[in-house]
């Protein structure tokens, strides 16, 4: 966990542009962002994946999406659209072993993902 950069982010150790943060949420600028508008939302709790979710965990991922519905007002995408996305494993394509959710807009998005 000591080893985990999102954890380092969250310490303060490594900087970050944070868009949100509170008591169990931070959400900060992508460093390679994907659309105009590309923020992670993350859990302070080192979560590694979906995979490792507990019951214990609920309130935090259903505050996840009620922070994401104020970032997406601060961004000015609320009404033009976004898409919010976690990756999980190897085939999801999950880079960072702690749980985080993508938040893109600023664009129009594809579907399907490739
Ligand atoms: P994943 O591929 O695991 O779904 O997403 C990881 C995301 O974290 C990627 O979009 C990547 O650009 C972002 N990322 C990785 N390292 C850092 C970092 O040090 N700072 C920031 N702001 N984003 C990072
Ligand atoms: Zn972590």
């Amino acid at each position: 966990m000591n080893d985990c950069i999102f954890c380092k982010i969250i310490s303060g150790e490594i900087p970050s542009e944070k868009v949100y943060e509170d008591e169990l949420v931070l959400s900060f600028k992508d460093i390679s962002p994907e659309a105009p508008a590309h923020v992670l939302i993350i859990p302070k709790k080192h979560i590694s994946s979906l995979n490792e979710l507990k019951e214990e965990d609920e309130k935090i991922i259903s505050h996840v999406f009620m922070v994401a519905t104020e970032i997406v007002k601060k961004l000015g995408i609320a009404d033009s659209g976004y898409r919010i996305v976690t990756n999980c494993g190897e085939d999801g394509g999950q880079t960072v072993s702690h749980i985080h959710f993508h938040l893109l807009g600023g664009r129009s998005l594809q579907w399907p993902p490739g």
